[in-house]
């Protein structure tokens, strides 16, 4: 059996593998590495309950059950900077640290402007360090730019409007969100922002961020419009904090995710990947020739870490890593929940419509059903999953609604 399991990445799919390693029955020693300051908690209160009510966000487990009741030694404040794969060593700027196996669980990071960064300001948000930040800049009357209609403009528009801030999103594509829930639903979910007094400026190409005394004063549009802005956040996507691993040669795929086969395993010998920053082929989804695909969601970087920490163990128990993708965002007391994917021939509203402030949205590829998004419908969405996850056809998904059970659910 291994005798040391390091996972470098201290949040959610960092912690899944090590809870997973030892609810298996692994004894060996387990380090888990992580450069945040905090015990493992929940990103996603980040963006909504903490800049609105100022709740912290729940630890997972506290410090003191990461050691005591998993055994682990937790390294945290503390960089992963290199990893070399002949001598089984992770490189951090604190000293090397060895493995028999590594998972590597480093998430996403987000994606940057080419200017503006260096601005009192100009926030991103990731982490609660990122979040404290934020919080204190959002106050009543302050005038905010959010650049990027996507999850982290969405919700952040919908906490800033919360605590009475003023607030623009500024969006490049014409319609937010087409890959994650295709353009007809994410023409409809944007809807939400003008309902709410919010304006999204689609189609809007940012040419600067501009800055008085070393502050923030505005953001230029490249059509001559100018958006005075006291706050200013980047919420145009995430790329996987790979950073650490280039000269490792481990393979990468195009879209700079960890190359991962189907059992969460990497290119290279015992190292295994899990959450934001894999790209693996996810067999349920895909017929014929599977393409790689990366997740950014809390569920599917939970259930990762718990797989990749079996497959990497226990080899005799390793199986592929499939799952129906599923989100929640939560914009304006609503709740919108996707599973499956959007790359679909047809979308139908089985409840409700464009307009309703409960709905649920099919979409079918063939005769299968391949994805559902819905709003204030959390338990319709879960029959869809699971509908999805058998292969179930389109004609029966259409029939799933005069279930009782499905339709009588309570908006949340
Ligand atoms: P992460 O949570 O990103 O963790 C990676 C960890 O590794 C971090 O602590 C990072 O600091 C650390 N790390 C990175 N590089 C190094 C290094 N070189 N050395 C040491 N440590 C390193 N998903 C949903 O489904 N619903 C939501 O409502 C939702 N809301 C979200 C709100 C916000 C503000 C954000 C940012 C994300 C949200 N998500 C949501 C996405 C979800 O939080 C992520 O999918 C999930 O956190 C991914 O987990 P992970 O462990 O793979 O990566
Ligand atoms: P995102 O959901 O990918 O959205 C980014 C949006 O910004 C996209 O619509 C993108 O358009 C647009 N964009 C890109 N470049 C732009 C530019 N220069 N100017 C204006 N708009 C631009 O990413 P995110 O919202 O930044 O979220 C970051 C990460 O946090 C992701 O991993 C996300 O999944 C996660 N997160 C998830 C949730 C949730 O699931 N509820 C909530 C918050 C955060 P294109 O698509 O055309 O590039």
């Amino acid at each position: 059996m291994t005798r040391r399991l390091t996972v470098v990445g201290a949040s959610l799919a960092g912690l899944r593998a090590v809870e997973s390693a030892r609810e298996h029955g692994f004894d060996g020693e387990i380090v888990l590495i992580g450069d945040e300051m905090h015990a493992p908690y929940d990103r996603p209160t980040l963006s909504k309950a903490f800049l609105t009510s100022g709740e912290d966000p729940v630890e997972y487990r506290s410090l003191a059950q990461i050691r005591e009741d998993l055994g682990v030694r937790l390294l945290l404040g503390r960089r992963a900077t290199g990893l070399d794969a002949g001598e089984s060593v992770v490189r951090t700027d604190q000293g090397d640290v060895g493995y028999d196996t590594l998972i590597v669980a480093t998430g996403a990071s987000p994606r940057r402007l080419p200017f503006g960064h260096d601005l009192a300001g100009v926030h991103t948000l990731r982490t609660r360090a990122d979040a404290d930040l934020l919080r204190s800049a959002l106050v009543p009357g302050s005038r905010l730019v959010v650049i990027g209609g996507g999850f982290i403009g969405s919700e952040l528009a919908s906490s800033a409007r919360e605590r009475a801030v003023d607030v623009t999103i500024v969006e490049g594509a014409p319609v937010p969100l087409v890959r994650a829930v295709g353009a007809e639903l994410g023409r409809v979910f944007s809807d939400l922002h003008a309902r709410n007094g919010v304006p999204l400026l689609c189609d809007a190409a940012v040419a600067g961020v501009r800055g008085v005394a070393g502050r923030v004063c505005a953001v230029d549009l490249a059509d001559g419009r100018s958006l005075p802005a006291d706050v200013v956040v980047v919420g145009i996507g995430a790329v996987p904090a790979t950073d650490w691993l280039k000269g490792s040669g481990i393979a990468l795929a195009p879209d700079g995710g960890v190359l991962c086969d189907e059992r969460l395993a990497t290119s290279l010998p015992d190292v295994y990947a899990a959450g934001d920053v894999v790209s693996w082929p996810n067999a349920l989804l895909a017929g014929g020739v599977t393409p790689t695909t990366r997740l950014e969601n809390w569920t599917s970087a939970s259930d990762q870490g718990r797989r990749a920490a079996v497959n990497a163990l226990f080899p005799e128990d390793a199986e592929p890593f499939v799952t129906v993708p599923y989100f929640w965002s939560d914009w304006y007391g609503s709740r919108i929940q996707f599973v499956g994917t959007a790359d679909a021939e047809e979308v139908s509203f089985v409840f409700g419509d464009h307009d309703s402030d409960r709905f649920a949205a099919l979409f079918r590829s063939g005769d299968r059903l391949v994805g559902a998004a819905t709003l204030n419908e959390p338990r319709k969405v879960m029959k869809y999953r699971r509908h999805i996850a058998l292969g179930g056809s389109w004609i029966d998904a259409l029939a799933l609604i005069s279930d009782p059970a499905v339709s009588s659910s309570p908006a949340s």
